[in-house]
């Protein structure tokens, strides 16, 4: 099936020539990780350690309590320091456990491949792997995987897509997994498939990275998935265009069905999920290894050497910014994630968690500052959720949330395209988030 076209949308600068042509590199063990309880959506994780503990690499740390919830494991071997309050980037407070890191130990420890037949696993196994090794949605939404992967007994699911757009501007860890490690993520999903029996599995890849679709079809027959007992395997080129890669966007281009507005998507029988997610399924399921590292694009005009890094949770952006030769004093602002979703770091003292999938050091030229509204209505004509994007921000600007709730402000998925497209440089977007967090907080 061909993919159709997405409604709006924006062709930013992609920048990802600054880093998309380098080898995913593996970062030095830290001497110290500090590592968050909250690095996924829902309530924080419970610590399970405290100060003086020995710790081994993917021990538990920190508990799941709750449905939307995620365990958090040790990457190291080590001993913990402290059990701490600090700031998120986002500037919320949670839980972080300090490990004074033993790296000869760390770097000695190997996960044992296991065997795995996929006859004998279901959906309940999938899952359980999913929340014991703490998986959560790894293109930046943080989602707890094994929810996504539970979903009613009555729903019917048939399409598995994973989500290799990619379409966030400089990012490119998720292009470079494809071209390095396009057979385990197939792995992934067909351990998903073994549990579900998905009647399609789909590979989309935005057009731009042609590597990384030959890689996929090439794994596909090295794998011998073309053979017609099986559930076919596609793989789709996506037309380049933002945000080709928000989820209800990419159902619907892919299979032509619409998520209804609060659903999700296995209301439409679908499940979509990202490359490294998928690679951490694998590694949980033929390996044991919980979600402790990740591959970051580290990228901008702002540093000397971008670089796609395999780094472990709790690394301090400081050992990233070190291993890429240095920032440039030029630069304005600092983003953690991509330029369009992201988050405009206050300073350098955090680290690489689950989520983290850039770290954008960029220059005036590359992030200019604001000017008043012009009333082009360019915001409103990318929108592809068809929002009034320059109504929702001047609502919050005034302190008018109740308006800005009656102008669907729940529908804006925050993917960027408005605040992209204005020529006023206005940050839509941040009072759009502004505006959703006051109704939250004051339960409006
Ligand atoms: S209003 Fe929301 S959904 Fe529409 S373009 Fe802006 S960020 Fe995207
Ligand atoms: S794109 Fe910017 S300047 Fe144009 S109408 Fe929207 S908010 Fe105003």
């Amino acid at each position: 099936m061909l993919a159709s076209r997405i409604r709006g949308g924006v062709h930013p600068a992609y920048r990802k020539e600054l880093a998309s042509g380098q080898p995913i590199e593996t970062a030095p063990t830290p001497e110290r990780v500090d590592i968050p309880l909250a690095q996924h959506l829902g309530v924080p994780a419970t610590a399970k350690v405290a100060r003086g503990d020995e710790v081994a690499p993917g021990d538990l740390i920190g508990e799941a309590t709750k449905l939307i919830c995620a365990n958090v494991h040790s990457p190291v071997a080590g001993k913990v320091r402290a059990v701490v309050q600090k700031p998120l980037p986002g500037g919320r407070l949670c839980d972080y456990v300090e490990i004074q890191v033993d790296r000869e130990a760390t770097d000695a420890h190997i996960w044992e491949r296991q065997d795995i037949d996929l006859d004998k696993i279901d959906q309940k196994w999938v899952a359980a792997t999913l929340r014991g090794a703490g998986i959560v949605g790894m293109g930046g939404a943080t989602f707890p995987t094994d929810v996504k992967f539970s979903p009613p007994p009555n729903a019917s699911l048939d399409t598995l897509i994973l989500n290799g757009a990619e379409c966030e501007p400089y990012l490119s860890c998720d292009h470079r997994m494809m071209v390095e490690h396009a057979e385990e993520l197939l792995h992934g999903m067909l351990l998903a498939d073994a549990a579900f029996a998905f009647s399609r599995l789909v590979i989309a890849i935005e057009k731009n990275k042609p590597d990384a679709i030959a890689a996929f079809n090439a794994a596909i027959d090295a794998l011998g998935l073309r053979n017609a007992a099986r559930t076919p395997v596609e793989v789709i080129g996506l037309d380049v265009r933002y945000p080709q890669g928000a989820e209800k966007v990419l159902i619907k281009v892919v299979t032509g069905r619409t998520v209804p507005a609060g659903k999700l998507p296995f209301e439409v029988g679908v499940v979509v999920s990202n490359g490294q997610t998928l690679f951490a399924l694998y590694e949980a399921a033929y390996f044991g290894k919980p979600l402790v590292d990740r591959v970051v694009t580290v990228s901008g005009e702002g540093i000397e050497r971008p670089k796609n890094i395999r780094a472990l949770i709790g690394t301090p952006v400081a050992d990233l910014i070190q291993l890429c030769g240095g920032v440039d004093p030029a630069t304005t602002k600092v983003i953690a994630g991509g330029p369009m979703t992201g988050t405009a770091l206050p300073s350098l003292d955090y680290v690489v968690t689950k989520g983290l999938s850039g770290l954008l050091f960029l220059t005036q030229s590359e992030y200019p500052s604001e000017s008043p509204c012009i009333r082009c209505g360019s915001c409103v004509e990318v929108c592809p959720m068809g929002l009034m994007p320059l109504k929702l921000a001047a609502y919050a600007k005034a302190g008018k949330f109740e308006l800005a709730k009656a102008t669907n402000l729940a529908d804006c998925f925050e993917c960027g395209s408005c605040a992209w497209a204005c020529p006023a440089n206005i940050q839509i977007v941040s009072w759009i988030k502004y505006a959703k967090n006051y109704i939250r907080v004051k339960g409006l």
